[in-house]
C-alpha cells in the first residue's frame, strides 16, 4: 500500500501508542498519563508532621543530618551535604573542583540545562562534547582522541591549545539513569589530570560494577526535584569521598560561618545552600520506598523492552553491561528515517493522553550557549531528533507490577 508521506508519522504513533496500551494501559485527554509523577503516600504525612512538630523546619534540625546518613548510607559515599537543589549541588561541586573565572568546564551538551548553567555560574565557560549514541552517555575512545589534540599541560593543569585558557574539571551525566563508562572515564581523567564531577541528578539508585554511581569521581550530585525518581520538593545532594573537601563543601553552603555560640563571622563570599530541615524530612520518608522503586521502575523497563524489542525501527534504550540502571526514565530511539517526524509524533502520543518529551534541546543551541567552544556533536544533534522518553512514574511501575502478580 502507498503511504503518503505525511501519514507516515500516523502509523508510528499508532504503533508506539498501542505498546504503550499494552504496557501501562489505556489513557486520553481526560485522564493523561504523565511522564513522571512523584510517589507520595502515609510515610510521608507521619515525618511533616513530627517536622512541624518538633519545630525545626528551616536550615537545621535532626532530620537534615538523618537524610544525609541515610544517603550516605544508600550510595556508599563517606561523605554527603544536602542542598536547595541539584543546581546548587553542581554550583558547588564545580566550586570545591576549583572551577572559576576563565576557565573552562567540559561537559556534554545533551544535559538538562542546569548542568551548563551551574558552569557558568562560575563564571567558567562550557566547552561541549558529545554522547554516545547507544546509551546517552560518553564516548570516551572518541573523547580521548579529542582531548589528545585540544588539550596541553599548563602549570595550574591541562590548558586549552586554541583559547589558552585552563580545563578546570569535566562534567558527565548519567542520562536518564544511565551510568556512563566511568572506568574508562576515570582512566581518561588521569591521563589528562582532570577532575571529574558526576552529575547523578537522575541516576539515584543506579550502579557501576555494583558501585553506586557518583562515588567514582572527585564528587557525585543528586537532585530530588519532583520529578526525579525520589522528591524533597526541591533539594540535591553531593557525593564526596575527601573528608576536607566534604567540609569545604559544607562550609560554603552555610555562607561560610565559622561556627560560634553568637557570633556572626564568616570568612569569605559564599552560598545560602544548605537543605531546610522540612525538605530532608520528605527525604527521609520517601527513601523508605526507594529500593522499591527503583525495583518496580526496572521491572516497568524490562515490560517496554520486551514490548519494543518486537517492532522494528524503534530501539528501546537498555542499560549498558556490567551496570544496573534506576530507568528513571524509560526512551525509545526512533529510526533515522522518522527523525524529520519527531515533532508530529509527540504531538501525536500527547494528544492521546501519554506525556512523552524528547530529551532537551542540544545545549549550544540554545542562544547563551551557542559561542561556547565545542567538538563536532552528530550523536547529540542526532539524538534531539529519535529519542523519545516515555511515562516511567515510579506508582506506574507499581502499578504495572502489581497487575503482572496477578
Ligand atoms: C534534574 C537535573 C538537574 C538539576 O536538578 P534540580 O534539583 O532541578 O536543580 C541537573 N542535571 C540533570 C541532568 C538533571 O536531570
Amino acid at each position: 500500500m502507498h503511504v503518503e508521506k505525511s501519514d507516515e508519522h500516523g502509523v508510528i504513533s499508532q504503533r508506539i501508542s498501542s505498546i504503550l496500551k499494552d504496557v501501562i494501559g489505556g489513557a486520553d485527554q481526560e485522564r493523561p498519563i504523565p511522564l513522571h509523577e512523584p510517589y507520595l503516600g502515609r510515610e510521608e504525612q507521619i515525618h511533616l508532621e513530627e517536622c512541624l512538630k518538633s519545630g525545626w523546619v528551616s536550615s537545621a534540625g535532626p532530620f537534615i543530618e538523618t537524610f544525609e546518613q541515610e544517603i550516605g548510607v544508600f550510595t556508599g559515599a563517606p561523605n554527603v551535604v544536602a542542598t536547595v537543589n541539584g543546581t546548587a549541588a553542581l554550583h558547588l561541586a564545580l566550586v570545591v573542583a576549583g572551577a572559576g573565572e576563565g576557565d573552562e568546564v567540559l561537559v556534554p551538551s545533551m544535559t538538562f540545562v542546569a548542568t551548563v548553567n551551574a558552569i557558568t555560574y562560575c563564571g567558567a565557560v562550557p566547552h561541549f562534547i558529545d554522547s554516545e549514541p547507544e546509551h546517552l552517555g560518553v564516548d570516551v575512545e572518541q573523547l580521548g582522541v579529542y582531548l589528545t589534540d585540544l588539550l596541553k599541560p599548563g602549570p595550574n593543569g591541562p590548558e586549552n591549545c586554541r583559547t589558552g585558557r585552563r580545563v578546570a574539571a569535566i562534567v558527565v551525566v548519567h542520562t536518564l539513569g544511565h551510568p556512563v563508562d566511568l572506568d574508562g572515564m576515570s582512566k581518561l581523567c588521569e591521563q589528562f589530570d582532570l577532575p571529574l564531577i558526576e552529575d547523578a541528578a537522575e541516576a539515584l539508585g543506579s550502579t557501576y560494577h555494583g558501585a553506586h554511581v557518583g562515588t567514582h569521581g572527585l564528587i557525585g550530585t543528586l537532585s530530588f526535584n519532583g520529578n526525579k525518581i525520589v522528591t524533597t520538593g526541591g533539594g540535591g545532594a553531593l557525593l564526596i569521598r575527601d573528608e576536607d573537601l566534604a567540609a569545604r563543601a559544607r562550609h560554603l553552603a552555610t555562607t561560610a560561618k565559622q561556627p560560634h555560640a553568637w557570633e556572626y563571622f564568616h570568612d569569605e563570599v559564599a552560598f545560602n545552600y544548605r537543605m531546610p530541615s522540612l525538605n530532608a524530612a520528605l527525604g527521609v520518608a520517601q527513601f523508605t520506598r526507594l529500593t522499591k522503586l527503583v525495583d518496580a521502575k526496572r521491572k516497568l523497563a524490562q515490560a517496554y523492552a520486551e514490548a519494543f524489542s518486537k517492532e522494528d525501527g524503534i530501539r528501546f534504550i537498555k542499560e549498558p553491561p556490567n551496570t544496573s540502571s534506576n530507568y528513571w526514565l524509560n526512551a525509545i530511539v526512533l529510526d533515522t528515517s522518522d527523525a524529520g517526524s519527531i515533532d508530529q509524533i509527540l504531538g501525536d502520543l500527547v494528544d492521546g493522553g501519554y506525556l512523552v518529551r524528547p530529551l532537551w534541546r542540544p545545549s549550544h543551541q540554545l542562544p547563551m550557549f551557542a559561542q561556547s567552544p565545542r567538538m563536532d556533536l552528530p550523536v547529540c544533534e542526532d539524538l534531539a531528533r529519535r529519542v523519545i522518553s516515555l511515562p516511567s512514574s515510579p506508582g506506574l511501575a507499581m502499578d504495572v507490577v502489581k497487575a503482572a502478580k496477578h
